[in-house]
């Protein structure tokens, strides 16, 4: 097991939802947080305060991770503030669903810059940090609808199971490295980007969960949790969250 308190996390789209949760419970751990986030600074900045009251050390810093520039100032960022970047976290994420005859090109363009692309740029700038580390951690958060599709999410599926396939190439690459690379697939999680979901097909859904509930943010962040903590034989894998919808 690995003693992860002073270690240094960046979480991106850490602001709200999944996010928020992976740094509260990663804080809580003695993790030093960086949360990213782009537009939503007040929820990012009563995030930081909140984790602060209650002992642990956080700090926020804007960053479009779809811009590889930036991406690379996020990084630096971290290292000017913390010294050191022990646990990368691609966490930020959109949907645009559309039919695949309505989508528009923008639509495209713009699910597969915030998903994966992102998941590049920050890799691309933390990994000589990583490196340094002696528990260097890549987890990349991707969805159930990279592995099964989904109706009217063309670009969204397409984006996540990108993820899936760049964390299984990374993780082969850096193996030997001691850096694992893995993938967290959650399935429906009470988060804005599930309440997006009209009522009536949000119900249709969860009655074709065998748990017959969505998850909750909290599990998805303990199952980073145990990746970072517990997870130094397993590397290029996707941990399924998801009551049983995909197996
Ligand atoms: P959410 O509540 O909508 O939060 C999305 C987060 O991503 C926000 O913090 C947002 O920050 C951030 N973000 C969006 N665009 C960004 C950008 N260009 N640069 C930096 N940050 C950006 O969504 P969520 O449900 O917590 O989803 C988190 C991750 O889990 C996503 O990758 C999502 O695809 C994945 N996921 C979610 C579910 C689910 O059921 N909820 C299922 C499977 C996978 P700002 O608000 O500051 O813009």
């Amino acid at each position: 097991m690995v003693n992860i308190e002073g270690k240094v996390a960046l979480v991106t789209g850490g602001s709200k939802g999944i996010g928020a949760s992976i740094c509260k419970v990663l804080a809580s751990e003695g993790v030093k947080v960086v949360i990213n986030y782009n537009s939503s600074k007040e929820s990012a900045q009563s995030l930081v305060d909140e984790i602060k009251n209650n002992g642990g050390e956080a700090d926020l810093f804007q960053c479009d991770v779809s811009e590889i520039e930036e991406a690379k100032v996020l990084v630096e960022n971290t290292i000017n503030k913390y010294g050191r970047l022990d646990f990368l976290i691609n966490n930020a994420g959109i949907t645009r669903d559309r039919s695949f005859r309505k989508l528009l090109h923008e639509d495209w363009n713009k699910v597969i810059a915030v998903n994966l692309s992102s998941v590049y740029n920050t890799t691309n700038s933390a990994l000589p940090h990583l490196l340094n580390s002696e528990c260097g951690r890549i987890i990349n958060i991707s969805s159930i609808i990279g592995q099964s599709g989904g109706f009217g999410q063309t670009n969204y599926a397409a984006a996540k199971a990108g993820i899936i396939g760049f964390t299984k190439s990374l993780a082969l690459e850096l193996a030997k490295t001691g850096v694992t690379v893995n993938s967290i697939c959650p399935g429906f999680i009470e988060t804005k980007m599930v309440l997006d979901i009209p009522e009536e097909i949000r119900d249709q859904i969860k009655n074709k969960i065998p748990q017959k509930r969505f998850g909750k943010p909290e599990e998805i962040a303990k199952g980073v949790l145990y990746l970072i903590k517990d997870g130094d034989y397993i590397t290029g894998q996707q941990l399924n969250i998801n009551g049983g919808l995909y197996m």
